[in-house]
């Protein structure tokens, strides 16, 4: 395999070396796109990345999408442009490949919030439930649930569970009370949230929709219930940008990360999008500051140095894999974009 660091012959170690403390090259985009090919890697990206990561991807997506591809994918490399969270799946997935992360300290609230030993103890004290776990936590929580899911395919899991059968959901509350109405079934809340989705400002967005008052409301559903109630729309990143373009509206306001505007501004380059204001009016704090900690000069180091690389203990993974392939299971059929619901 062409990641072990023992095929690295000395002369080009050196010029490794040599490159990495040398100034960036002029034109970075045109740098990185060499150097896959040069890796045979392949470049996953989250619609939560800056607009030039996104550019230069070789596929963007949500949680769902990206784990498909990392799971089918051939390349030697895999450069996830995302989170932790969303390496570590691509590795578990694809074990065989050497899985790159631009900047390993890409966290997420939703995972610090669920660390594994009290994941522990909530499932011991709830030893009949099924775990069902969003994809946002670590491996560790990962390897202690029966299924895992995404946004785009929750209700649809969530559905095909025996109706006799309690069910614990980890680790966002918001996504779990949505999927609890969504499918009719009570379901026991692990308390985590996404800080970016707490962002959102009810009262800005009433304002703003009276500012606007034929534009549509589109919204995540981690987002709290008192800005899930204003949505015309909700779903996840994928089905968000897909009612972009469907939608007969003009102008959209869109509540969730704002960097998905980058895709939706391509898709409907007519239609006016707006984030969705957080308490200051602006929208600029639903930025996710975990995505943000990736750069196109982190992107184009990493990939030189590969470095730093996803490694997780075969036993874990293993474990983790069980509930991950389960997700992918029990939702072949499910096109990402298109289960768009209105709650
Ligand atoms: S937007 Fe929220 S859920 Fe997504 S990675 Fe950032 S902190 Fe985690």
């Amino acid at each position: 395999m062409p990641d072990s660091p023992t095929l690295i012959q000395p002369a080009q170690s050196a010029g490794i070396a040599a490159a990495l403390t040398a100034g960036l090259p002029h034109d970075l985009p045109a740098a990185i796109t060499a150097l896959k090919t040069q890796m045979n890697a392949v470049i996953l990206a989250h619609y939560y990345q800056d607009g030039e990561i996104q550019d230069l991807a070789d596929y963007v997506g949500d949680s769902l999408d990206l784990s498909r591809k990392a799971a089918a994918t051939d390349a030697d490399v895999i450069v996830f442009c995302g989170v932790r969270f969303m390496a570590e799946v691509a590795k578990i997935l694809s074990p065989q490949r050497l899985v790159l992360l631009p900047d390993l300290r890409a966290g997420c609230s939703l995972e610090s919030s669920c660390p594994p030993d009290q994941f522990r103890a909530f499932r011991a004290a709830h030893p009949d439930h099924i775990a069902v776990t969003y994809i946002n936590c670590s491996a560790e929580v990962k390897a202690m649930s029966d299924v895992i899911v995404t946004s785009s395919n929750a209700v649809a899991i969530v559905n095909q569970l025996p109706a006799d059968k309690p069910i614990l959901f980890a680790p966002d509350r918001h996504l779990g009370s949505w999927v609890a109405r969504q499918t009719g079934r009570q379901l026991t809340l692990w308390p985590g949230s996404c800080i970016v989705h707490l962002q959102f400002s009810e009262r800005e967005l009433v304002q703003l929709r009276v500012r606007h008052p034929g534009a549509e409301v589109l919204a995540h559903p981690e987002c709290p219930e008192e800005i899930l109630a204003y949505a015309d729309f909700i779903g996840s990143t994928a089905q968000l940008l897909a009612r972009v373009k469907a939608s007969p509206a003009d102008t959209i306001i869109i509540a969730t990360e704002s960097h998905i505007l980058h895709q939706m501004r391509k898709a409907a380059p007519d239609k006016t999008l707006i984030g969705a204001p957080g308490v200051d009016g602006s929208c600029s704090c639903n930025n996710c500051p975990y995505m943000a900690m990736n750069t196109l000069e982190k992107l184009y180091r990493c990939m030189l140095s590969r470095s730093p690389r996803i490694e997780l203990p075969e036993p874990l993974r293993l474990a983790a894999a069980k509930p991950l392939e389960r997700m992918l299971a029990m939702s072949a059929a499910i096109d990402p974009t298109a289960l768009s619901r209105k709650d």
